[in-house]
């Protein structure tokens, strides 16, 4: 039995084979296209106010019922830890609770997205393990039901069960959908530099983010025009004056016709934005001879979900 369906951008695809259900599913990864850091809360948490999409660069989970109890994860990455520090394995353990079953669950995560780079990849996972796991075990839990378990296991979990380019609010998890946004083209470049969300958080300024610029954000989008201005992240100034590297890769994408360039949540990775597919392409050819010869990685990929 082969049968597909989609919710929001996570892609199920079932596969049938033996005695074991199982449930292929892509993770996407996340792009800010705005992040402002508002306030830093009494709980540790900042309150922010950031423009967030899924683009089309994907982890692939796996994930299967079997008789073993608990959860068995394994994943391509061998750095990345397969117990409960993996948010994964903490979506697993969330979901045979809630569904109250002594079931066993093998989950197989094929990482693609680069680990700490901002792009969202572990809470990605999480999201994809809570939706593909509500299918497989049946638990028939709503969105929204998703979206609170999600926000006990991240910030950024709950954007990635909604799925959807949003505006995100409070700690990250109040989201509503933005609409109307056009399809854009983003060269993501990927310099192999780790940064702690954590880290870059302490390091952030006040004083020098409060420039009384914040501006009306809109939830939907009719100035294609005007995205380059929409550009901001709070996060990204004591960033790149531990790590240069980054302005230069900003300047980079920029030289190569990017309408704008900046660092996504908390880096290393930084992305050039294009409106033209021909554009992008070209630009996409100019840094891989550029910066071919250093072990980064550069995508070239679009929003989606909306
Ligand atoms: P965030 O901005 O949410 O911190 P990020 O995109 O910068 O995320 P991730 O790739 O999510 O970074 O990884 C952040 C940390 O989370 C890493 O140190 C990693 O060890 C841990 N982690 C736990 N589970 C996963 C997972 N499934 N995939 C990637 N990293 C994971």
């Amino acid at each position: 039995m082969k049968d597909r369906s989609s919710q929001g951008v996570l892609f199920l695809e079932w596969l049938q084979r033996g005695r074991s259900p199982s449930i292929l599913i892509r993770s996407p990864a996340k792009v800010n296209l705005r992040l402002e850091v508002l306030a830093r809360r009494p709980d540790g948490y900042h309150d922010i106010r950031s423009v967030m999409v899924p683009v089309g660069l994907f982890d692939l989970l796996h994930i299967v019922l079997t008789e073993k109890e608990g959860i068995h994860l394994s994943c391509s990455q061998q750095d990345l830890p397969v117990d409960e520090r993996n948010l994964a394995f903490r979506a697993g353990l969330l979901m045979l609770e809630a569904a109250g079953k002594r079931q066993g669950v093998e989950i197989r995560i094929e990482k693609r997205i680069p680990v700490a780079a901002g792009l969202g990849g572990g809470s990605s996972n999480a999201a994809a393990t809570l939706v593909g796991l509500n299918r497989l075990l049946k638990t028939n839990l709503s969105r929204v039901d998703l979206m609170a378990m999600a926000g006990e296991l991240g910030a950024d979990v709950p954007f990635f069960v909604f799925g959807r380019p949003a505006l995100a609010t409070g700690i990250g998890g109040d989201l509503e959908q933005l609409t109307r946004l056009p399809r854009l083209w983003f060269l993501l470049v990927y310099p192999g530099i780790s940064i702690s969300t954590k880290w870059a958080y302490e390091k952030l300024n006040f004083r020098l983010t409060k420039r009384g610029d914040h501006i009306n954000m809109p939830t939907f989008f009719w100035d294609i025009g005007n995205l380059a201005g929409l550009l901001r992240n709070d996060l990204e100034r004591a960033v790149l004056q531990e790590y240069p590297v980054l302005e230069g890769i900003k300047k980079s994408l920029l030289r190569a016709g990017a309408v704008g360039a900046l660092m996504s949540g908390s880096g290393s990775t930084v992305y050039g934005l294009f409106l033209a597919k021909e554009k992008a392409k070209d630009a996409y050819g100019e840094l891989k001879e550029e910066f071919g010869k250093r072990d980064w990685e550069i995508f070239l990929t679009q929003n989606i979900g909306s």
